[in-house]
């Protein structure tokens, strides 16, 4: 035989009869939905839609954690990507590749190529083989560099994008704290 509880209504105070092992009862009185908890040693129902509140709340809390994680690890695999596209320097520093100093290398190349092509004849052609060889080299080189600076920013855009969707996410959940930009 089921065993019946006495409860009262956490909205209007009115006593209820619940069935034992029943964890859900609507207030025969105000008709709010309850919830019963029970715990071990008393019984008390609670309004529905404030379990249901509370059950939002910590989803709201997780979907932050997890977004905020995906920040960090956005973060970190882009500062692995960008150490890869970067070349370091004698001093450790990093440079990251730029369209700029492409196209320095090839004006550089027209330079000396064009100084030694104007050589005199006096010294046969090799000075102008030698600048036709360091044209060729520093044109090869810039240009590559030039491909390397565009693939760079492609890559930055990419994780720039995926970053602020992040954070826009994030925003949506009303969390305004938004994790720490790394300093690149
Ligand atoms: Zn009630």
């Amino acid at each position: 035989m089921t065993q019946t509880l006495s409860v009262r209504c956490q909205n209007c105070g009115s006593p209820l009869q619940v069935n034992d092992g029943l964890r859900y009862v609507t207030c025969g009185y105000c008709k709010s939905e309850l919830q019963v908890v029970r715990d071990a040693s008393t019984i008390h129902t609670e309004v529905l839609q404030k379990v249901v509140n509370e059950i939002d709340n910590l989803k709201t809390q997780v979907r932050t954690l997890e977004v905020q994680r995906a920040i960090a690890q956005l973060d970190q695999s882009w500062e692995r990507e960008r150490q890869n596209h970067c070349h370091t320097n004698k001093n450790g520093q990093l440079h990251e590749p730029s369209v700029l100093s492409g196209l320095i290398l090839i004006a550089f190349g027209f330079i000396f190529g064009a100084f030694l092509g104007g050589a005199t004849h006096d010294h046969g052609n090799a000075p102008k083989f030698f600048g036709a060889i360091a044209f060729l080299a520093c044109l090869i080189g810039g240009l590559a560099t030039m491909r390397q600076a565009t693939q760079f920013a492609s890559a930055r855009r990419r994780y720039e994008d995926q970053r602020k969707l992040l954070i826009h996410s994030l925003e949506a959940t009303g969390v305004s704290d938004a994790t720490e930009r790394p300093s690149l």
